[in-house]
C-alpha cells in the first residue's frame, strides 16, 4: 500500500457525478473503521483518504495502547490493516480529496478532484492538522530543521542538538523516539508540570539523553538556511536568551480540519464539529467522528470506536429513510 501523496489525483474537476448511500470523509482509524461496519452492513460505502492517508496514526513510530498488540505495532502498520479489513468486506477507497460541501439538502453534494458525489449519508472523519507556534522564523524554517513529525524527519538529525516544543502525549512520544538519533532532545515546556501521561513521564525523565527547560516559551527560530537557534523567554524571571540547536520539533496540540464545514454545520469555538452521543452532526443524515469531533480524548481507540458508532446510526438512519439496499 503506498501512502505517498502520489495516489492523490492532481487533474481538475470534471462534470461526473457518483451517486452513493454512505460518503465516508477521512481514512484514519475512523474513517476506516466506519468502512468496515458500513461494508458489513451492506451500505457499499466509499471511503475518500484525504490529503494524508491514514491520518495521523500513519505518522506514528509505534503505536503502544492499541489493544490487541501486546508488543506495539507502527501506525502506518495499523492503518494498512485497517484498511485491508474494510476493503476485504466491500469498502471502496478512492484517493480523492473533498473540495467542497453542500450540506443543505440530500442527496448532500460533495465536489472532490475526481468527481462530485451525491451522498445519501455522510460519515465526516476528516481528522486533525498539528497546530503552529506563529513566531518569526517558524515557517521559514519549517523543513529546515523545523519540523512536526519525528517519523517523517528524524532520521535527518543522527548526532545532533534537537528541542522539542510542547509537554503533552506527542511531545514525550516523539521526543524518547528522536533519542534514537539526536545526541540530546531538551522539552522545553511553558509550565513546571507536564500534561502527557505517567508511563511517558517515567519513560522521558529516566532518559539520559532528554532534558527538561521549564516555564519557558519559544519567541522565535533563528537561522538563515538553516536553524541555528531558537530565542527561550523564561516566563517566571521573564529573560530572553538564545539557545544554540539544529532542530525544532513542535509537538503543541492539533486544530480539526473542519474548515469545509463552517457555515453548514455546527462547530465550537476551537472548530470541533459538535455531535450529540450518536455521533449525530446538526444535519440529519450527517454523522463525525474521531478528531474532528472530539477535542477530548483523541486516541486511536477512542477515534475508531466513534467511527464504527457512526456506521451503525448511518445503517439505522438509512433503514428509516427506506434507501434500498
Ligand atoms: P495536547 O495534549 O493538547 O498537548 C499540547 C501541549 O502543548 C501541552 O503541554 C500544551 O501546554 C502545549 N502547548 C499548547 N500550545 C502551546 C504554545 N502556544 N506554546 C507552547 N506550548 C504549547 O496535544 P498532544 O500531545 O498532541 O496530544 C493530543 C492528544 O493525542 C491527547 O489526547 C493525547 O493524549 C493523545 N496522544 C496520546 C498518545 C499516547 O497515548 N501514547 C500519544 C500522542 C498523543 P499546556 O500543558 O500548558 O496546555
Amino acid at each position: 500500500m503506498d501512502f505517498s501523496l502520489s495516489n492523490l489525483p492532481t487533474s481538475q474537476p470534471s462534470h461526473e457525478v457518483t451517486p452513493v448511500k454512505l460518503l465516508i470523509l477521512g481514512s484514519g482509524p475512523a474513517g476506516l473503521a466506519a468502512g468496515l461496519y458500513a461494508a458489513r452492513a451492506d451500505l457499499s460505502p466509499v471511503v475518500l483518504t484525504g490529503m494524508e492517508h491514514g491520518g495521523q496514526v500513519s505518522l506514528t513510530y509505534t503505536v503502544e495502547n492499541y489493544p490487541g498488540f501486546p508488543e506495539g505495532i507502527g501506525g502506518t502498520a495499523l492503518v494498512e490493516l485497517f484498511q485491508k479489513q474494510a476493503e476485504h468486506f466491500g469498502a471502496k477507497i478512492e484517493y480523492d480529496t473533498a473540495a467542497e460541501v453542500d450540506l443543505s439538502q440530500r442527496p448532500f453534494k460533495v465536489r472532490t478532484y475526481n468527481t462530485t458525489y451525491l451522498a445519501d449519508s455522510l460519515i465526516i472523519t476528516t481528522g486533525a492538522t498539528s497546530r503552529h507556534l506563529d513566531i518569526p522564523g517558524e515557517k521559514e524554517l519549517t523543513g529546515r530543521g523545523v519540523s512536526y513529525c519525528a517519523t517523517c524527519d528524524g532520521w535527518f538529525f543522527r548526532d545532533k542538538n534537537i528541542i522539542i516544543v510542547g509537554g503533552g502525549d506527542s511531545a514525550l512520544e516523539e521526543g524518547i523516539f528522536l533519542t534514537r538519533y539526536a545526541s540530546s532532545v531538551t522539552i522545553i515546556h511553558r509550565r513546571d508540570s507536564l500534561r502527557a501521561g505517567a508511563v511517558l513521564q517515567a519513560r522521558a525523565m529516566s532518559n539520559p539523553k532528554i532534558k527538561f527547560i521549564w516555564n519557558t516559551v519559544v519567541t522565535e527560530v533563528i537561522g538563515k538556511e538553516a536553524v541555528q537557534a531558537v530565542r527561550l523567554k523564561d516566563l517566571v524571571a521573564g529573560q530572553e536568551q538564545e539557545h544554540p540547536t539544529d532542530g525544532v520539533f513542535i509537538f503543541v496540540g492539533h486544530t480539526p480540519n473542519t474548515q469545509l464545514f463552517q457555515g453548514q454545520l455546527a462547530l465550537d469555538n476551537a472548530g470541533y464539529i459538535q455531535i450529540d452521543t450518536l455521533m449525530r452532526t446538526s444535519v440529519p443524515g450527517v454523522y463525525a467522528a474521531g478528531e474532528a469531533a472530539d477535542p477530548h480524548f483523541r486516541q486511536v481507540i477512542t477515534s475508531a470506536g466513534m467511527g464504527a458508532s457512526a456506521a451503525i446510526q448511518v445503517n439505522h438512519y438509512l433503514d428509516e429513510l427506506a434507501v434500498p439496499n
